[in-house]
Formats: structure tokens, sequence, C-alpha cells
């Protein structure tokens, strides 16, 4: 395979981050190689594009992506140190002895450590009442050193999420999951926006794709995903479809998609068939398969031969979910602290 440096802008280092595979003669619908020269995310010093001579499409690093929003973090985490004294403060309730949720709020809070974000780390037994985690969660809204509150999920059964979630304050929703930031999000004024659908969103637009007057088809309908995505994409101007279990002719659907973003939780489920020759394709899936592997909801290897960019599983979506908790929480420490 060979390999050829051909553009210079400025952003993020693109050879670093993976963005590498734009063939030159590329014939896909949605992207240009004009386009790749936007900046990525805005974060950083020089791009150098480098493209390599495959038929593949172009991958989207997340993980990659991820760590250069958390280095643009540590420094507004530094500034925001500078000027009030106290770094951003992430509080992270675990109830309970899930252990992925364990490995998922370990994750978030190593995160925080390398953004310049300080954890303030709460692991309540499974036995915990719902009116302790409140309590606990008022304590939090209190606490000026807290500017994001994390409770995961899902939460025992005894606990309500709803009313635990509509406990937090606007204020600190770093999940972006209170109805007050999701009716904010509705009528066109978000202030936190939800993790994952935001990490999405940065995700397409590192592409160099517009999304403003595309056709994008969101399969999924969930309050944590789906629907935000959707809204969000609206907002910036696509035309958007929203599928779920009952729409009919799925596969039509879908191939009419310029930015196909899949969030259903069924391993492989997106085919190539199903897929418009070009189409930006981003995997939100996380689906365990037998031999303990995880994969996403779209069938990568053969999709990969006819999307214009698709983004892996694992190292896709994930990693931007947690780079956009860090960023709600150091956006929440700024707007508190009057710098933004
Ligand atoms: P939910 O189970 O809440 O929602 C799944 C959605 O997919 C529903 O709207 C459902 O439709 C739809 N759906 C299910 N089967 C089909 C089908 N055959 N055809 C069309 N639509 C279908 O899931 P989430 O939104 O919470 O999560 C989706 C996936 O994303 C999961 O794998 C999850 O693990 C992953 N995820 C990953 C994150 C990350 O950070 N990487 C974060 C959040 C989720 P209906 O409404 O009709 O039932």
């Amino acid at each position: 395979m060979t390999s050829r440096a051909c553009g210079v802008g400025h952003g993020v280092d693109l050879h670093k981050i993976g963005l590498l595979r734009c063939p030159p003669s590329n014939k896909n619908t949605t992207g240009s190689h004009a386009a790749l020269k936007r900046p990525i995310l805005g974060t950083a010093s020089r791009v150098i594009f480098q493209w390599e001579d495959v038929v593949a499409a172009r991958l989207i690093d997340g993980k990659a992506l991820a760590q250069a929003v958390r280095e643009g973090l540590a420094a507004a985490s530094a500034a925001v140190l500078a000027k009030t004294g106290t770094k951003p403060g992430l509080a992270t309730i675990l109830v309970g002895d899930d252990p992925a949720s364990h490995v998922y709020v370990k994750n978030k809070q190593k995160a925080c450590e390398l953004a310049g974000i300080h954890v303030d780390d709460h692991k309540l037994s499974a036995e915990t009442t719902q009116a302790e985690l409140l309590a606990l969660i008022e304590k939090k809204n209190a606490d000026p050193k807290i500017h994001g509150i994390l409770v995961q999920l899902p939460l025992p059964k005894h606990i309500d999420s709803r009313v635990i979630l509509e406990a937090v304050s606007p204020d600190k929703d770093a999940d972006g999951f209170h109805p007050y930031n999701f009716g904010r999000l509705v009528e066109g004024h978000p202030v936190f926006e939800a993790c994952t659908p935001k990490g999405v969103i940065k995700m397409i637009e590192s592409t160099g794709v517009p999304i403003e007057g595309k056709r994008a088809v969101v399969v999924g309908r969930s309050n944590i995903v789906g629907k935000p995505l959707a809204l969000m994409l609206l907002q910036r101007h696509a035309t958007v479809t929203i599928c779920h279990s009952k729409t009919k002719d799925l596969p039509a659907v879908c191939r009419e998609a310029d930015l196909l973003l899949v969030a259903i939780g069924k391993a492989k489920f997106v085919t190539a068939d199903m897929v418009r020759e070009g189409a930006v394709v981003i995997d939100v899936g996380t689906n365990k398969l037998p031999d303990g592997k995880l994969c996403g909801d779209v069938d990568f290897e053969p999709v990969s031969q006819k999307a214009g960019w698709i983004s892996p599983v694992p190292g896709g979506v994930g990693p931007m979910t947690i780079a956009m908790l860090l960023d709600n929480t150091v956006e929440s420490a700024r707007r508190m602290a009057g710098m933004a």
C-alpha cells in the first residue's frame, strides 16, 4: 500500500488521528478532497493530509479524535483553574455491582484526569435507597466545586431512573439527559447535549462532509441516542428520517442516506446492500459476540467497501461519548466562571 502527503491546513494532524484512507480516484458522492481541507475540531496546529491508494472507506478514528478533544480540554481546564482556583469538577455516582458499569465509570474517571478535570467519586451499595441517592444528588447540585454530575445507568430496579435523572440540576446535567436539556434541543437552543449523539456529530464534522442539505437516516429512536441525534442533525439542516423496529423496508430507507447513523444494538445488522455508495456510516452499536469480542450494528468489512467514511467498533463512538462528557463538564465550568 503506497501513501503520499497531499495537503496541509490547520487543525489536528490527520495522519496521527488516522483519517488516512482517501483514494485519489474515490467515487464517493458525499465527501470530496477539497472538503478534507477543513480543520478537525479546530483544536491544534498543523494538518498533514495523507492519502493511500486503497478502495475502502476512510476510517473515522474515534479514539484519536477523542484524544485530540481531551488535549483541547486540558488547556481549557487549566484556564478555568487559573481564573477560579478550582478545576472543573465531575461527580460520578455508581450504584451497585454491575461489572460493566464499574469499567465504564473507571474509563470516564481516567479520561477526566487526562483532561484536568477533578473527579468526585461516589460508589454506593446496591441496597442504596432512592431517598439516599436523591439526597446525594441534592448535595452535589449545591456544591460549587461540581460542574457536572454523572449518574451511571442502569440503576438497580428499586430505583426509578427517571426520578433520579430529573433530580440532577439542569445546570450540571453533563450527560444531557434532563428533560429541560432535551427540550432545549427540541427548540433548537441546546445547553447540555447528550454525549453519544454529540460525539457522532463531531465525528461527521471531522470528515469534512457538510451536514447541511444531506439526507440523514438515523436507525434507532432511543431517548439517549436516536432521537437527540436526529434533532442535532435537523438543527444542522440535514433532512432527517428516523427509523425503528416498525419501519417498513428499512434497507430501502437506509439506501437513501448520505449520512447513515445506526444505534439499535443488533450485531452486524446493517449489511452492504443497505448502504449507499460513498455514504458516511457511523456505528453506535456495541454488541458482545459469543467469543467475547465487541462489534457494532454495522457489518464493518463489506460495508467499508461501499461507504465513503465509516467508524469502527471498538474505537469509534465509544471514546467520543466519553470525550463529550468531559466537554460538557468543562463547558459547564466555563459557563459558571463567566468564561463562555
Ligand atoms: P435502545 O434499546 O434503547 O433502542 C434501540 C432502538 O433500535 C429502538 O428505537 C428500536 O426500535 C430500534 N431497533 C431495534 N431493532 C431494530 C430493527 N430490527 N430495525 C430497526 N430498528 C430497530 O438502545 P440504545 O439507543 O440505548 O443503544 C443502541 C446501541 O447503541 C446499543 O448497542 C448500545 O449498547 C449502543 N450504545 C453505545 C454507546 C456508546 O457510547 N458507544 C452509548 C449508547 C448506546 P423500537 O423503538 O421500535 O423498539
